[in-house]
């Protein structure tokens, strides 16, 4: 056979992604990068995610759903709906009659170091803060990096007071200290060697006063300089959600400067895609939402996870206020003609990591947004999995829109496992797909993505809200 026809049959029968750069405008996606890099700077946490959501809806002419209930015009059905302020739903529902929504979920939290109700102690002269961690982490990644506590505390009389400390580059931090080589004769399991009883922050080291012998006058040191700054005391602690996370700026990564390195990603890019698709796509015939949740790392449990009903109520709520006609009369029967896809990033094939993965099965950074037909642990547990017509539908819709693509499951069979928020839309029968940007290093402190892939899955994401399957 001629060499050209080889070459012919090659690239029309071979299923090849391709570099994502190739095609696109570097200063779009630079332009996009900044954007997204500060949002991750300003958001550290789900609290600080939702702050900044809102307000960021507020000026793009978004109403709450409780001002909307109140009587406030909503104007171009654009409605959000913040729970608890740590998850946040964003809608925009056209005129005309409804068969069904576009939907794209994903999730704001990220694992993290949590401060235990009781959580300052004094040891050896040292004041220590004591944590649970939150989602699923490698705990030695944690020691001697830098880190802020960010978080709400509700005082005696109920008011709610912000903490940030380690947020700015003049802030103090707090470290977890590791043992140095010199010392360190542990062996054996790294899982089992580093203990979450053991993630313990210093935070303190001068007494209150070198006169009088204070018991923990170093701890009671501490107390008072957060009740000259906060106003607050110990008792305190227990009404509070305070969060220890990297303090490690969001940078770029690499001499080319195209990737991103940060904390959060898993899975604030979704996130933060989601929310810029929804707001600038353009000709929406469905009503439209982003679903920005919380409690995704331990299993989408709580009042602010995906297993609550607090969406459903949210979307029921903003399709009555809004006066939106429903074809099928019944909210149930919407969601089940409703298309979603569950923003979640993928795993990235580390070049010191092959044999994590299925090479011709795994995500590579730089080669667009990811589809992921399933998650799951054994066998496919624990997962919904896509359909064949969803994905086909998925594919056609990217493929014209120009989005470049690539497919991947998490690691080799039996081997990978996490579930995302998609199958718990599945249970109320909304067509379900993941589709996210790959990661590197995902549950790291510090985790990268490619610039073109964020962008890419923005362009996906927006093209999605734009469509009618
Ligand atoms: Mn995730
Ligand atoms: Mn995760």
């Amino acid at each position: 056979m001629a060499k050209d026809k080889i070459k012919e049959l090659s690239q029309r029968l071979s299923f090849s992604p391709r570099n994502a750069w190739e095609k696109l405008s570097s200063e779009e996606i630079e332009r996009y990068s900044r954007e997204y890099s500060a949002f991750l700077e300003k958001a550290r946490t789900e609290r600080r995610c939702v702050s900044h959501v809102v307000n960021f809806l507020r000026s793009n002419g978004f109403v709450s759903l409780d001002e909307a209930e109140q009587g406030k015009v909503i104007v171009d059905g654009k409605i959000f709906h913040s729970k608890a302020g740590k998850a946040v739903i964003a809608m925009r529902i056209p005129d005309g009659e409804h068969t069904a929504l576009n939907l794209i979920g994903a999730h704001i939290d990220v694992p993290r170091l949590d401060l235990k109700p009781v959580p300052l102690v004094e040891d050896g002269g040292l004041a220590m803060l004591k944590t649970h961690y939150y989602g699923g982490i490698r705990k030695y990644q944690w020691l001697n990096i830098p880190l802020a506590l960010i978080g709400t505390v509700i005082d005696a009389n109920g008011k709610a007071i912000e903490v940030s400390i380690g947020e700015n580059a003049s802030d103090p931090v707090f470290v977890i200290c590791d043992l140095l080589p010199h010392l360190d004769d542990r062996t054996g399991d790294f899982k089992k060697i580093f203990k979450g009883k053991d993630l313990t922050a210093l935070s303190g080291s001068t007494p209150i006063s070198f006169k009088d012998t204070v018991q923990e006058a170093v701890k009671l040191n501490c107390l008072k300089l957060l009740n000259d700054k906060y106003g607050i005391v110990e008792e305190d602690f227990l009404s509070a959600d305070l969060e220890l996370v990297p303090a490690l700026p969001t940078r770029d990564v690499g001499l080319d400067r195209s990737m991103i390195g940060a904390y959060g990603h898993d899975d604030r890019a979704c996130s933060y895609t989601a929310l810029t698709a929804l707001v600038n796509a353009e000709d929406l015939s469905r009503p439209s939402c982003a679903l920005l949740l919380d409690r995704e790392e331990i299993g989408s449990d709580g009042i602010t996870g995906a297993r609550s009903s607090f969406w459903v109520n949210m979307l029921r709520r903003a399709l009555r206020v809004t006066g939106a006609k429903l074809s099928t009369g019944s909210f149930e029967l919407i969601l089940e003609n409703s298309d979603m896809l569950s923003g979640d990033v993928a795993a990235a094939v580390d070049p010191n990591f092959k044999d994590a993965h299925d090479p011709a099965n795994a995500a590579k950074l730089g080669y667009g947004v990811v589809i992921v037909k399933y998650t799951g642990v054994r066998g496919k547990a624990m997962t919904s999995e896509a359909p064949a017509e969803m994905v086909g539908r998925i594919r056609r819709l990217l493929n014209k829109a120009g989005v470049r693509w690539q497919s991947s499951i998490l690691g080799e069979v039996d081997k990978g496992g996490g579930g995302t928020v998609a199958k718990f839309f599945a249970e109320k029968g909304v067509n379900v797909i993941d589709i996210g940007p790959a990661v590197l290093g995902m549950h790291s402190p510090y985790e990268i993505v490619s610039k073109v892939d964020i962008f890419e899955t923005y362009r996906a994401y927006k093209a999605f809200f734009e469509s009618n399957a």
